[in-house]
C-alpha cells in the first residue's frame, strides 16, 4: 500500500480523493484504511502541496549552516509562507527531519530528491527554476551531486570483494582466481576454505561476535538461529530484511554504502538467507534517499543476471532468494524493527508489542531477521574471511569496526571507520575537530559527551552508536542543540501512545517557554517528571530516549540553562499581556486599565 501510494504521488503531485476512489475500486480496500495509511507518513499528501514540494533538512547541522536563512530567502523570492502552498498551487516550502546530507548540508528535498550544498546562490537558482516552472529533470544535474566523503576506511571501507566471492565461500568454494581482485588474493591464505553450507556460516556469524550496527547491538549469530530455528506452519516461509532507513539525525553511513558498497549489503543479505533458510528479502530505503532507488535496482538486476540472485544461486539447486525495495515515506519511527515491518505490509508504521519478535513472527507473521545495513555488509566480510578472523578485530566485547558518520564543527566531515575501542579523542584528532565542547554519539537518543569524556572509548562497552558522531565547538549553545533534538522527537512521535504525544509536545514547550526568557527552575523538576513519565510508559524506544538530550545537557552544561532562568520561581509560559494584544486592538483600547501589570499579581503568581 505504501509502494502505491507513493506512486500514485509521484504521478499526481498527492492522493487525490479522486485517486483513492480508484485504489478503493481496485485494490478492494476501504477508503479510511488507504487514508490512514496515507496520513501517516509525512511525504504523502492528502491536501495539494504544489507542483514543487520543497523540504528543507532541518538537523542541527543544518542548522548551524544557516538552513533557516536560507529558506526564508527562497519563501520571500517566491512570495510564500513556510508551510503553504503558494496562491497559483505551484510550490510549497517547509522543514523536515534529518536527511542524512549533514556532510554536505545545508542540504533540501524538491520532489523527494536531495539537492546538498545549498547557499544563497544556489537558492535564487532554485527560486528561478520554480518560477520558469523548469521540469525538475532540466535542472542542474550537480545540484543532485551526493559525496561519499570517505575519510578513513578498514576492513569494510576499504574492501574491494567481488561480487559472488562471500557467497562462494559460505558455500564452501574459494573465489575463482578471474573474480578476485589484487587485494582479494592477497586475503587468499586466511580464506577459510569449506565454510560448507548454510549450518556452518551460521556458525561462522556466532563465531565472529558480530552485534547489530543499528544500535541495539542484539548478537546477530542468536537473531539468525531463532529464526532458522522458528517453526513454520503450512504455506509460510522465512524473510530476510535489510533496515535501510536510517533517520537518527547526524548519521549517513548507510547512504555511502548503499552507494559504493550495495553488492557487499546485498552479499550480506543473500548469505543470511543462505543461513537461515530464506527465499524473499526486503531493502527498506528511507524515502530521503529515493535518488538510490533506481541504482540499486540496477544492482540487483545484474546480481540476478550474474547468477547472484533468482533461482539456483550459483548453480545450486534449490539455492533460490531475491530482494526487492521498498521505499519508506518520511516516518523515523519507521527505523524500529516491528514499525518497519508494519510499513512493509502496508500500513502505519506503528511499532508492535513485543514479544512475540520479528525471529518467529515478523513479516506476515511469519520468521524474519531484521538487520542494519552495516550488519549486512560485516556479515559478507565473516562468509568470506571467515569468524575467528572477524572476532580478532576490535575489543572482547565488540568484535569488528564501526563506521561513524563525523560532521558539525570539523574541517573533514565524512566517513571514518575504525576497531572498535577507539577514543573520541582519537575520532576528533582525525576529522580536525577544533576547540571542541561537546560530541553528540548515537544522535538525539544517544549520548552527549563533553571534553572530560574525550577518552572513553566507542564499543559496547562504553559508548555503543549506530553511527552518528555529532561535534560542536565552544561557540554553540548546547541548550539550542538539545531544543532541536527535542523538536525532533516531537515531530516524529508517531502519535500510537498519550504519554509519547502528549509528553514530547510538553516537553517542545518547555524547552521554547526556556528559550523565550520564562524559564525558572521550577522547570527542572517538570522536564524530571516528563522524563519519568515517558520512561515508564511509552511504547517504544522514541518516547523512552526523548528527553536524553536535555538531561544530558542539563548536567553537562547546566550555565546554558541557568542564563535563561530569569526568575527564581514559577514564571508564566506565555505572557498574559501579549496575548490580549489583540483584543486591545479590536477593541481600540491601549489605556493602562486596558494591560496586566505583572506585579498586581505578585511574580509567579500568574
Ligand atoms: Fe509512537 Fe512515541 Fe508511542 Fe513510540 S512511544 S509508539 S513513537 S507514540
Amino acid at each position: 500500500m505504501v509502494q502505491i501510494l507513493r506512486e500514485v504521488q509521484e504521478a499526481c503531485d498527492w492522493i487525490s480523493p479522486e485517486a483513492i476512489d480508484r485504489l478503493q475500486a481496485t485494490l478492494g480496500v476501504p477508503r479510511t484504511k488507504i487514508e490512514g495509511v496515507a496520513g501517516f507518513y509525512s511525504f504523502l499528501y492528502l491536501q495539494p502541496r504544489g507542483k514543487y514540494r520543497i523540504l528543507f533538512s532541518d538537523n542541527i547541522t543544518d542548522r548551524m549552516q544557516g538552513n533557516l536563512t536560507l529558506m526564508e530567502r527562497l519563501c520571500s523570492s517566491l512570495w510564500i509562507e513556510p508551510g503553504k502552498v503558494s496562491e497559483d498551487g505551484l510550490v510549497s516550502v517547509d522543514k523536515t527531519s534529518c536527511t542524512g546530507m549533514c556532510d554536505q548540508g545545508p542540504a533540501l528535498l524538491v520532489n523527494n530528491l536531495a539537492i546538498t550544498r545549498l547557499s544563497e546562490a544556489r537558492i535564487d537558482e532554485i527560486a528561478e527554476l520554480v518560477r520558469s516552472n523548469t521540469p525538475l529533470a532540466e535542472w542542474p544535474a550537480d545540484y543532485f551531486t551526493v559525496d561519499d566523503h570517505i575519510r578513513l576506511p578498514d576492513i569494510l571501507l576499504g574492501s574491494q570483494m567481488a561480487p559472488g566471492d562471500a557467497l562462494r565461500a559460505a558455500h564452501g568454494r574459494a573465489p575463482s582466481d578471474g573474480l578476485m581482485s589484487s587485494n582479494m588474493r592477497s586475503w587468499r591464505e586466511g580464506l577459510p576454505t569449506g565454510l560448507g553450507g548454510p549450518a556452518a556460516m551460521l556458525d561462522e556469524i556466532k563465531r565472529a561476535n558480530l552485534r547489530g550496527r543499528g544500535g541495539a547491538g542484539f548478537t546477530t549469530g542468536l537473531k539468525w538461529e531463532a529464526c532458522r530455528n522458528a517453526p513454520l506452519k503450512s504455506g509460510q516461509q522465512r524473510f530476510v530484511v535489510c533496515n535501510a532507513d536510517e533517520g537518527e539525525p547526524g548519521t549517513f553511513k548507510d547512504r555511502v554504502l548503499l552507494t559504493s558498497y550495495a553488492d557487499l549489503v546485498f552479499e550480506g543479505m543473500t548469505a543470511a538467507a543462505y543461513s537461515v533458510g530464506a527465499r524473499r528479502g526486503f531493502l527498506y530505503l528511507r524515502g530521503e534517499y529515493r535518488y538510490l532507488l533506481e541504482p540499486l535496482n540496477a544492482v540487483l538486476e545484474r546480481r540476478r543476471k550474474d547468477g547472484l540472485l533468482g533461482a539456483d544461486i550459483l548453480g545450486i539447486p534449490g539455492a533460490d532468494f531475491d530482494i526487492e525495495i521498498h521505499l519508506g515515506a518520511g516516518a523515523y519511527v519507521c527505523g524500529e524493527e516491528s514499525a518497519l515491518i508494519e510499513s512493509l505490509e502496508g500500513k502505519r508504521g506503528t511499532p508492535r508489542n513485543r514479544p512475540p519478535f520479528p525471529v518467529t513472527n515478523g513479516y506476515l507473521d511469519q520468521p524474519t531477521i531484521v538487520n542494519n545495513v552495516e550488519t549486512f555488509a560485516a556479515a559478507a566480510l565473516i562468509a568470506l574471511k571467515g569468524g575467528e578472523w572477524y572476532a580478532s578485530i576490535g575489543t572482547k566485547h565488540s568484535a569488528g569496526t564501526k563506521v561513524l558518520s563525523v560532521s558539525g564543527d570539523c574541517e573533514r566531515p565524512g566517513l571514518y571507520e575504525y576497531p572498535f575501542g577507539v577514543s573520541i579523542r582519537q575520532v576528533l584528532a582525525d576529522c580536525g575537530a577544533r576547540d571542541t565542547q561537546a560530541v553528540q554519539v548515537s544522535g538525539p537518543s544517544g549520548i552527549c559527551v563533553g571534553p572530560a569524556e574525550f577518552d572513553r572509548t566507542i564499543g559496547f562497552e562504553d559508548i555503543p552508536t549506530a553511527g552518528a558522531f555529532t561535534i560542536f565547538d565552544n561557540s554553540r549553545d548546547m541548550f539550542e542543540v538539545a531544543r532541536n533534538y527535542v523538536h525532533f522527537f516531537q515531530h516524529e512521535s508517531c502519535g500510537f501512545c498519550t504519554p509519547c504525544r502528549v509528553g514530547t509536545a510538553l516537553l517542545k514547550n518547555l524547552m521554547d517557554k526556556l528559550h523565550n526568557g520564562c524559564g525558572s527552575p521550577y522547570d527542572f523538576a517538570e522536564i524530571e517528571k516528563m522524563n519519568q513519565l515517558l520512561q515508564s510508559t511509552s511504547h517504544c524506544g522514541l518516547g523512552h530516549t526523548a528527553c536524553n538530550p536535555v538531561l544530558d545537557t542539563i548536567e553537562k552544561f547546566r550555565p546554558a540553562y541557568e542564563k535563561r532562568m530569569t526568575r527564581k520561581d514559577f514564571a508564566p509560559a506565555f505572557d498574559l499581556d501579549q496575548a490580549l494584544a489583540a483584543a486591545r486592538q479590536m477593541t481600540g483600547r491601549d489605556d493602562p486599565g486596558a494591560h496586566i501589570i505583572a506585579e498586581e499579581f505578585g511574580e509567579g503568581s500568574a
